[in-house]
């Protein structure tokens, strides 16, 4: 079940709608593959999986095939084709047959050229349009309101159903089991169409002939260019012109000015550190910088001839520990865990963290006197 991709893919819109540049500066890098990807991919499968099998549609079972699979990724897709089966139901309340694809490719490049994405589970009603989009990752917590991703599948969908099903309302869903989160946004077909016109449009039309202005912003985190692009570096550089005063000297408008650049200032250097190594590692020189080892640390060449010496000394070598909450979820899955040892886990309030006002979570409450953790997660 692989997916191809487009130069204007869905899942890359959030990235090339605010700049468009970007789409074709993409071609120029290898695809960087990586272990969350892949298990995102066998979750995908799995899913796709269980939710053919409630449709009736009996495929064979793709676990033993999978690259990545446990007892976390059984629950969430369980608790995935669960939510569809709601999806299905809720469908129902007003029309007899509802339609349900899975990973169904659509195409939307009425809007933006050639450009087409995989939807993990379309359902339609009368008048009305579910999109499910499965997020097996735990980085980010994705809303589900305005996501351009699901927007460009909304249009991909009502091109293929509004005829069908006279589609007024779009509700996109985001199922995100391994954060406990579900994002629910519903637009009308007119607003979408307003959105598709005004937005989506003129920036896929820059992006497809390679135009238009490059915007650094949080989109820049996944883009292949983001180590060596200079707009990226000139809003970083930028900072500068405080000259690293020391705080004290600094405004208080100075201050909030940095504080609101100072994350994409961290990351952009983080990228431009790590970009460096791994071309001085493939043999490129930096004038005026070496490779060298770093620190080390002693380790066993063969544990289990170690354990086998230290017992024959008398001693017991092993020390018992329980696994951490990470460990242990993808032991028992995450229902059975919350089933026996729910009542045994608590959640510290978390370390206080200056953020925008723009951030979702509640401020902080102070006359709430529970001490704030500064520790991570016990266990982990
Ligand atoms: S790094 Fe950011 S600004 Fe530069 S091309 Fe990529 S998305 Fe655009």
């Amino acid at each position: 079940m692989s997916r191809a991709h487009a130069l204007l893919s869905a899942s890359a819109a959030h990235r090339w709608i605010p700049c468009p540049p970007s789409a074709l500066l993409q071609e120029k890098y290898e695809d960087e593959g990586s272990e969350y990807a892949a298990q995102g991919t066998s979750a995908h499968s799995l899913a796709e999986w269980k939710v053919r099998r409630l449709l009736g549609d009996i495929q064979p079972d793709p676990r033993p095939d999978l690259t990545y699979y446990d007892q976390e990724m059984e629950d969430a897709t369980e608790q995935y084709a669960a939510y569809i089966a709601e999806t299905i139901a809720e469908a129902k309340k007003t029309c007899c047959d509802p339609c349900v694809m899975v990973e169904q490719q659509v195409d939307f490049s009425r809007w933006a050229p050639e450009a087409f994405g995989t939807v993990d589970a379309i359902v339609a009603g009368s008048g009305h349009l579910w999109i499910t989009d499965l997020k097996y990752g735990t980085g980010v917590e994705v809303s589900a309101e305005r996501n351009p991703q699901a927007c460009c599948y909304a249009l991909g969908c009502l091109e293929l159903l509004d005829d069908l099903y006279d589609i007024d309302l779009i509700t996109i869903q985001i199922f995100q089991p391994r954060r406990e989160h579900i994002s629910k946004w519903t637009v009308h077909k007119d607003d979408l169409m307003k959105w598709a016109e005004e937005t989506l449009r003129p920036a896929a039309e820059l992006a497809a002939a390679g135009k238009g202005d490059f915007r650094p912003g949080d989109h820049c985190r996944f883009c292949k260019a983001r180590h060596e692009c200079r707009a990226r570096a000139e809003q970083q550089m930028a900072l500068t012109r405080y000259d690293f005063k020391l705080p004290a000297t600094l405004s208080d408008e100075e201050i909030e000015d940095i504080l609101r650049q100072v994350d994409h200032l961290v990351s952009w250097a983080e990228d431009i550190k790590a970009y460096a190594l791994e071309s001085a590692i493939s043999g490129k020189h930096w004038n005026g910088f070496k490779l060298v080892e770093g620190k080390s640390v002693r380790r066993y060449t063969d544990e289990e001839a170690v354990a086998k010496a230290v017992q024959a000394d008398g001693k017991d070598p092993y020390e018992r520990r329980v696994l951490g909450i990470t460990a242990m979820t993808q032991l028992l899955g995450r229902k059975h865990f919350h089933e026996i040892l729910g009542g045994l886990v608590e959640k510290p309030r978390g370390k206080a963290t200056l953020v925008p006002e723009s951030d979702k979570r509640p401020a902080i409450d102070f006359t709430d006197s529970t001490d704030f953790n500064n520790e991570e997660e016990k266990g982990e």
